[in-house]
């Protein structure tokens, strides 16, 4: 199925798909060969209908008699994320959170790699996070273009959020990861995906509330 005929899929089938894949990973290193939608949605606690309906967004995936090759399901849904290709990153802001990411993530695996980390502190250049070398920010632009950077990583403060997002869109950047508290202002050629650890705690203490009133 190409890109053009699957417009028109919603970010929530989207939004699944990693989960889908995660599971299917297991499954797979588990040596399980094939299963069927019942039984997929018992491990992962969701219908099998839900799960044919998402899986027919892409052709169905050629469920036959007893079930889905699990290793032919896990590549397939792999190709729809697009992690058959490899990405190469890099991390703008070289703090606590950032150095988490780079030292703590195990992105590699998945085709995510690091390849320089970008930070306005003097003291940080010359250093590394692991193995990623801290440069100054006015090499980000060109460093973009000589490694052919797909993703910048963004973990700093709000404004300066703001200020480096301007700057990338003059870059062939593909994509932002962004970890600031900011929704970015981008050109449609750049896709960003914000990440708010506090917006999933929020839905965990609503979820605690609700469930105390329901007492
Ligand atoms: P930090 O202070 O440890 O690190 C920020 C880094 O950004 C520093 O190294 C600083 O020198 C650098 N920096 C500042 N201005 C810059 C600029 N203009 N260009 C390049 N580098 C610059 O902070 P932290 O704890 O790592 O948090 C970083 C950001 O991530 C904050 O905005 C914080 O609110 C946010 N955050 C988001 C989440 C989330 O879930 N999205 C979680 C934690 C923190």
């Amino acid at each position: 199925m190409t890109a053009v005929e699957e417009r028109g899929i919603s970010q929530a089938v989207i939004g699944r798909l990693p989960r889908y894949y995660r599971y299917l990973g297991d499954l797979k290193s588990e040596g399980v060969e094939r299963i069927s939608s019942q039984e997929l949605s018992r491990i992962m606690n969701v219908t099998a209908s839900q799960i044919r309906q998402d899986f027919n967004n892409f052709g169905g995936f050629g469920q036959q008699g007893y079930g889905y090759n699990t290793s032919y399901l896990y590549e397939e849904i792999g190709k729809i994320l697009g992690l058959n290709k490899q990405h190469d990153m890099i991390l703008i802001g070289a703090g606590n959170l950032g150095q988490a990411l780079v030292n703590y993530m195990n992105l590699k695996n998945r085709g995510f790699s690091f390849k320089g980390a970008f930070d306005v502190n003097p003291s940080l250049f010359d250093k590394r996070i692991g193995n990623v070398p801290i440069y100054p920010m006015d090499r980000m632009p060109s460093y973009i273009s000589e490694n052919h950077i797909d993703i910048a990583v963004l973990t700093v403060p709000k404004a300066a959020a703001i200020e480096i997002t301007g700057v990338l869109a003059k870059t062939p950047i593909k994509a932002i990861w962004n970890f600031a508290h900011v929704d970015l202002k981008v050109p449609d050629r750049i896709q960003v995906e914000s990440v708010h650890l506090q917006d999933s705690l929020m839905k965990l203490s609503y979820n605690i509330r609700r469930h105390e009133e329901g007492k």
